[in-house]
């Protein structure tokens, strides 16, 4: 995180978790994977090949979920081991001294 910046606004999500690429709630999708904080439920690594071995950017891909449990439960559990709770938190934040306003502010 930056160094000035500010916290604007925090929502706790709770339990929801949603696929960041078809933002479906993964309740009724299986598996998923992880590749940086993102999370992808299981019909998206489905369409996109995350679970074959020989996918091109396979090394892109953290981690692969359970295809025992949802890809909720999955989140819920890698939230848990992440930050020791499996609610979601969502931070906003703000930049106090941003050099583009600032050059803004010359200008007028
Ligand atoms: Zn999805």
């Amino acid at each position: 995180m930056f160094d000035n910046a500010k916290l604007v606004h925090s929502q706790n999500l709770g339990d929801l978790v949603i696929c960041d690429f078809c933002n479906g709630d993964g309740k009724n999708s299986v598996g998923g994977v992880m590749i940086g904080s993102y999370a992808i439920c299981g019909d998206c690594s489905e369409k996109n090949n995350y679970y074959d071995s020989e996918y091109k950017n396979a090394d892109e891909i953290d981690i692969v979920f359970s295809q025992d449990k949802t890809f909720q439960e999955n989140v819920l559990e890698y939230r848990k081991q992440q930050t020791g709770s499996s609610d979601g938190i969502m931070s906003f934040y703000t930049w106090d001294d941003c050099d583009i306003l600032k050059k803004e502010k010359l200008k007028e």
